[in-house]
């Protein structure tokens, strides 16, 4: 693996960084709330794990896990629901935990289908966004880090379900996009 992608995009140390960043704003910004931080499995394991830690303020863990299917080489829009939240989050901060933002498809189901549960309020916190490929608008309260237009893998974000593991973020060059199947 390490000899594949031996130019990071994002180093570690890049990502250390910055998340220690984001989680001492989250902090300050929900002191005395009610957060509850939900990551969006798979592509967000990594970065979760590390931005829970960055913020040292009491909160809820929650996970939601979703796919996008249809399509196998642009995102399709088509996301479906594979596993729920443990507990309501009526009257609860909910902060959405999210690895890339890309057509901002994922985002929007996600941001309609909670909302429908009446949070106090709702937001996201995503590790990277590509706005050159967005295809619909979406309001990202916290972004680690604004991306070119490139497949990326590593620290969570996979192809075809492999390199989720590589501890820093790579570009695959590949020529295509590979297939963005599960999220
Ligand atoms: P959306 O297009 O709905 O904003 O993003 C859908 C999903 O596509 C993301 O959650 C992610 O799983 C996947 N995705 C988008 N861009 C990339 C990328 O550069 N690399 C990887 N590994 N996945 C991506
Ligand atoms: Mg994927
Ligand atoms: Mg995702």
């Amino acid at each position: 693996m390490e000899r594949i992608f031996g130019r990071p995009i994002v180093t570690q140390e890049q990502m250390r960084t910055r998340i220690r960043e984001l989680g001492r704003q989250i902090a300050s910004d929900y002191a005395g709330k009610d957060l509850v931080l939900v990551g969006v499995l798979k592509g967000a394991y990594a970065f979760y794990a590390d931005l829970a830690r960055a913020i040292r303020i009491p909160m809820r863990v929650e996970f939601i896990v979703v796919t996008s299917y249809g399509a196998r080489k642009k995102t399709s829009g088509k996301v479906k629901l594979v596993s729920d939240l443990t507990e309501p989050i009526a009257g609860k901060d909910v902060l959405l935990v999210e690895d890339i933002v890309d057509s901002g498809l994922t985002v929007q189901y996600l941001m309609t289908t909670l909302s429908r549960r009446k949070p106090r309020s709702l937001k996201v916190c995503t590790l990277l966004s590509k706005p050159e490929r967005r295809l619909v608008e979406v309001d990202l309260e916290y972004v680690g880090f604004k991306i070119p237009n490139k497949f990326v893998v590593g620290y969570g974000l996979d192809y075809r379900q492999e390199y989720r593991n590589l501890p820093y973020l790579a570009a695959l060059d590949q020529g295509d996009e590979g297939e963005q199947e599960s999220a």
